[in-house]
């Protein structure tokens, strides 16, 4: 056992169920769970807000000068702040979603947002998931998870979620958005989204949430045997 702090990088495409297992096994550890795409989903919601052209990419990074994004923690629950307004939930919305997507693919934004995330994995041991965190964020992340699934099986979950919540959408258009999203999020130039070489692949088509949480507490704990 000593001091040191430790950082596990969950990355994937949308709908692997990266979010539900990582807050779970986050949990289980008593680490924290980081979501790095609320991130990216204000810094949408802002854009959106101006009225500003998500794939303007000049448009999108003037947006930056004069707005505080930033993550609070409060019982173990992320909250994520535009200049200061809880906008937890106006982010999960579909047109949040695609402009997250948009937006994410500036490099200016990916600057913008690299720094806070860095600070938080610094001071505390997390689980935080995204796109790049194994590869560009948390490039010495002791853990590196890679969670995916089929688009069929992720549009699957999507829309019982969807139907969960009162917003019920079609297959088709879901899973054509998924495959919209994974096509921007892996043919970026910009931190595209891949496996960072040291991940443990985990594909969860076939796996329950308590299967995908029990192997990634496993994971975590085989490769910190001498730290926690
Ligand atoms: O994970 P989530 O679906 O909330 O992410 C929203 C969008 O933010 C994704 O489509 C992705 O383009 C982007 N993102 C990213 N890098 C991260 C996290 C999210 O580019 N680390």
């Amino acid at each position: 056992m000593n001091n040191k702090v430790i950082n596990v990088a969950v990355d994937g495409p949308a709908g692997a169920g990266k979010s539900s297992v990582s807050r779970l096994a986050a949990k289980a550890l008593g680490f924290v769970y980081v979501d790095t795409g609320a991130l990216y989903r204000a810094v949408g919601v802002n854009a959106l807000r101006k009225n500003v052209d998500t794939r303007d990419k000049q448009a999108v990074a003037a947006t930056l000068g004069d707005v505080s994004v930033d993550l609070v923690f409060e019982d173990g629950e992320q909250k994520v702040l535009l200049n200061g307004e809880d906008v937890s939930k106006e982010i999960r919305t579909p047109p949040a979603s695609m402009a997250a997507s948009d937006v994410s693919a500036v490099p200016e934004v990916r600057a913008f947002l690299f720094d806070l995330q860095r600070d938080i994995a610094k001071r505390t041991n997390c689980i935080m998931d995204g796109r790049d965190i194994g590869t560009v964020v948390l490039p010495d992340a002791q853990v590196k998870i890679f969670l995916t699934a089929s688009p069929e099986e992720r549009a699957k979950r999507r829309c019982l979620e969807l139907e969960q919540k009162g917003t019920p959408q079609k297959y088709e258009d879901v899973l054509a958005e998924i495959n919209e999203r994974d096509y921007n999020d892996s043919h970026r130039e910009i931190a595209p989204l891949k496996p960072a070489e040291d991940s443990v692949l985990v594909d969860t088509s076939f796996l329950t949430i308590e299967e995908a949480v029990a192997s990634i507490i496993n994971t975590v704990k085989e490769k910190t045997a001498d730290e926690i």
